[in-house]
């Protein structure tokens, strides 16, 4: 079944790529609550942000990088659970870092993902709403949590703050990349998903995901940030799968997952473009 990324046909896509962060035990109210804060303001923001011309190119997404108080004031009100004020407090100090950190380093990313993928961005803009509340990073609608982050910060400063940060809002992007390209195979599967077909859904969604993010970090030299990233990740209690993941692209080989994208059959949808 084909799905088709626009905002009022969102309801799949949005599981998808939810379950493929481990977003299982997420409450209808948060769901709701991000889809009204994530989508609502596009049209508002997207005049904004081509006014401003933020951190935009001719074939990457245009990325505007806020804190969503209000997603995450409602979050902690859900769960019970007070806001961590010096975290929020952090966020709001370090925002305009954020934004100079992507436009340094997001839109290259982006470009040689597009170009090892052999693909276009289907979409054009994104506006991640970075959050510190108990809803994890997601990407639809693109939610940043800053505690992974803090964490980075926590294990190498600033630096280590920073290459967290560009690799959560470059992978979260990158589920919908990827998310767009699978549509375009019959039953959204590929040879090398159906080999794995057996394995959990979040596995799965990370293996082309996996399997670019190991090309891009290395044509940029990169690797660092990646192994760093790396260590970070053991720490969350759904490492084992991300592990999973990391261990059937270097079976099989980045390259392999790759070239399979390279092929996708062409959209059927111009204005998907
Ligand atoms: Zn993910």
């Amino acid at each position: 079944m084909r799905h088709r990324v626009i905002s009022n046909r969102v309801t799949a896509g949005m599981l998808t790529w939810m379950f493929s962060c481990n977003c299982v035990q997420r409450t209808a109210f948060l769901l709701l609550l991000a889809l009204a804060i994530g989508i609502g303001p596009v049209t508002k923001l997207q005049a904004q942000s081509r006014s401003r011309g933020i951190t935009t190119g001719p074939d990457v997404p245009a990325v505007k990088i806020e804190y969503s108080a209000l997603l995450d004031d409602s979050c902690s009100q859900s769960t019970n659970r007070p806001l961590d004020a010096d975290l929020v407090a952090h966020v709001a100090a370090m925002l305009q870092v954020y934004r100079a950190q992507w436009a340094a380093r997001g839109p290259e990313l982006l470009r040689t993902e597009s170009e090892v993928a052999g693909q276009p961005f289907a979409y054009h803009e994104a506006f991640p709403a970075i959050i510190t509340c108990d809803l994890p990073s997601i990407s639809f609608p693109l939610i940043l949590n800053a505690r992974l982050f803090r964490a980075g910060r926590a294990a190498g400063s600033e630096p280590g703050e920073m290459a967290v940060f560009v690799n959560v809002l470059w992978h979260e992007m990158s589920h919908r990349f990827v998310h767009d390209i699978r549509d375009r195979f019959p039953g959204r599967m590929t040879p090398l998903l159906s080999k794995y077909s057996t394995e959990p859904p979040v596995v799965i969604n990370h293996l082309h995901l996996y399997a670019i993010e190991q090309l891009v970090y290395r044509r940029l030299g990169m690797q660092q940030d990646l192994e760093f990233m790396r260590t970070i990740q053991r720490q969350p209690r759904h490492a084992a799968v991300f592990e999973r993941a990391q261990e059937i692209v270097a079976k099989e080989g980045a390259e392999a997952f790759v070239q399979e994208l390279r092929t996708a059959p062409p959209s059927r949808d111009s204005s998907n473009k």
